[in-house]
Order: structure tokens, then C-alpha cells, then sequence
């Protein structure tokens, strides 16, 4: 056995039929401009860079049928990957994750215009002049597990302070890049501090519970409002869920990586679980066993229905306030 993936959650939202949305109006199918015809910021709004996930494509699809529009500025609307989508089984709606490997691990430039091919790559080669136009990026994404939601701000704090504009969620992650490949949201001068480009990743709460479509909906909306996109006002109305009384950072230290099929959890999970107590033991695999590094130990997305050797099955990281 080389690896175990356990069934699945209740798909509690249903896939949308985009084919409605394939003829846009950039040359690039399922990407649309929406241009204000005014000075302002160039902002992205993705979904679907992983094809299992469903909340961001409500988002989307609510923006575009509510037609809402930018007042300053540009506004790219992108349906990422759209074949691994297409597939989606409720069988087995994991499955549909990506084709031959995962559209967020392919961003650097040496893999994005080197030799390589896949369905992934030919996708990304097409939406990489969108992604690298846009001065703000808002990519939507769900989990694996139930958790709270979570705005993955990358690498550099410049993007906590969008993130704190924006005003949701609770709780959000400053990590350490992904060991298996360049994330989108990570790429170029995204990742540079000196840089005012900034990108969020929203992790909306399980992929396929309805709630997940809210956070998606509401976090679009205020991402709009704080790049200054969209008059806060006319986006209030549309709002579904009340802000957090504050928003705390989450400082990611170390990825959990498994080292064979032996790996296994020995407190019980939950995510952004809390482990009270330095030098708990929270993992084991053969002679390997990981502790908390410190007191109040965060777990940040842990998962035990994925587990693959090399697979990062959780992250440790602290409450910073
Ligand atoms: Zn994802």
C-alpha cells in the first residue's frame, strides 16, 4: 500500500454547470475582463485551482450573475482548472482534485516555461499572463477536513495587512511555502516584501458544506472592497456573515512530513486544534515521534485521510497575539 485516502464527507454542494461561462472576452476560455474604464488597481479573483473544490465556484458564479462590477480598475475572473472540474464524480469527488498533478505547486518560472507537459501545465501557461497583470489576487480554495476558515497570507507579512483590511477570517496563516512546488499566490514579486502586489489564499471550511459557499461569497466581496474595487457600501448589503471581533495570526514553524504508511496521529484531531502542553507527543511513525515544539501548539489542517509517504500531514504553528 502506497497510499490511503479514507471516503468522503457529504457533498452538500452541488457542482454548477460552467459552460456558460466558457466564451469569455480575453481569447482564454473562462477568463473574463471586467474593466471599469477607470484607473485602478488590476485584481484576480480565481477558482477552481482545485477541481474538487466547489465554494469558488459559487463565488464566481454569483458575481457574474448579480453582475457585479468593478468601479475602478480591472477585474479578472478566472475558472482555473476546468477540466479536472468537468470530472467531478460525487462518487468520488476527490478524484477530480487535478488530472496529472497539482495546478498549485506549478508556479515557478522554471517549471511554468520549462520542458515539462501536463494538463495542469498547459492550463497554467494560459492564465499565467493574468496572474502575473494583477496587482491583487484572491485565490478561493475548501479543505479536506472541517475547520474553521482560514486566509493563508504566504510567505510575507505584507499580506497580512490586506488581509486585515479585508476583515475575514478569524484566523490567518503566515507558512512556509509548499516543499512540492511554487503556489500561485506565491509567485514572483507576490512573494517579494518591497513589492505592493499582495495575494490571499482563502481556505473556505470543508470542501462540500454549504457554509463554505458563504465564506467564499462574503470573502470575494470584502477582497473587493479592501483593494478599493468596489465602494464598501454597495457590497454590505450582500453580506452573510457577521466579521470576527479580531483577527489573530497563526506563525507556521514546521511541516509534519510522513515517512511511510506507519505514520499516525496520537491526540485526537481537530483543525486548528490546540496542544496545551510543550513536548506532547502529537504524531508517530516507527521510531520517528513529533511533539509540540511549544506550549499551545496549533495544528494547522491536519489530515488523516490522506496519508502518503512525503505527504505533509499537519503543520505546527503558534498563535502570534
Ligand atoms: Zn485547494
Amino acid at each position: 500500500m502506497t497510499e490511503r485516502v479514507l471516503g468522503h464527507y457529504p457533498v452538500d454542494v452541488r457542482p454548477i454547470d460552467i459552460a456558460r461561462y466558457r466564451e469569455g472576452n480575453t481569447g482564454v476560455p473562462y477568463v473574463h475582463l471586467l474593466d471599469s474604464g477607470t484607473t485602478g488597481p488590476t485584481t484576480m479573483l480565481q477558482a477552481i485551482t482545485h477541481g474538487n473544490e466547489l465554494c469558488g465556484v459559487h463565488a464566481l458564479d454569483y458575481l457574474l450573475r448579480e453582475k457585479i462590477k468593478p468601479a475602478a480598475g480591472k477585474l479578472i475572473v478566472a475558472f482555473a482548472n476546468v477540466d479536472a472540474y468537468a470530472r467531478f464524480d460525487f462518487d468520488d469527488p476527490d478524484a477530480s482534485r487535478y488530472i496529472d498533478e497539482d495546478y498549485n505547486r506549478v508556479w515557478a518560472d522554471e517549471v511554468l516555461f520549462g520542458a515539462r507537459d501536463s494538463a495542469e501545465l498547459r492550463r497554467a501557461r494560459k492564465l499565467q499572463p493574468f496572474v502575473d497583470m494583477a496587482d491583487f489576487l484572491l485565490d478561493i480554495h475548501s479543505m479536506h477536513e472541517p475547520c474553521r476558515p482560514i486566509m493563508v497570507c504566504g510567505m510575507v507579512d505584507k499580506h497580512v495587512a490586506l488581509a486585515r483590511k479585508v476583515g475575514v477570517p478569524a484566523d490567518l496563516l503566515v507558512d512556509t511555502g509548499h516543499p512540492a512546488g511554487v503556489r500561485m499566490r506565491d509567485r514572483g514579486s507576490f512573494n517579494d516584501p518591497a513589492s505592493p502586489r499582495s495575494a490571499l489564499l482563502i481556505e473556505c471550511g470543508q470542501h462540500w458544506e454549504k457554509t463554505a459557499v458563504d465564506v467564499a461569497i462574503d470573502t470575494m466581496l470584502r477582497f473587493l472592497a479592501a483593494v478599493d474595487q468596489i465602494p464598501f457600501a454597495s457590497i454590505e448589503p450582500r453580506l452573510r456573515i457577521i466579521p470576527p471581533p479580531r483577527q489573530r495570526v497563526i506563525r507556521v514553524t514546521e511541516p509534519v512530513v510522513a515517512k511511510s504508511m506507519n505514520f499516525e496521529f496520537v491526540v485526537p484531531l481537530e483543525g486548528l486544534g490546540i496542544v496545551a502542553t510543550a513536548g506532547t507527543p502529537i504524531a508517530r511513525d516507527g521510531e520517528t515521534v513529533w511533539s509540540a515544539p511549544y506550549d499551545d501548539t496549533v495544528l494547522v489542517m491536519p489530515s488523516t485521510r490522506h496519508l502518503k509517504p512525503g505527504n505533509t500531514q499537519v503543520r505546527f504553528g503558534r498563535y502570534e497575539d
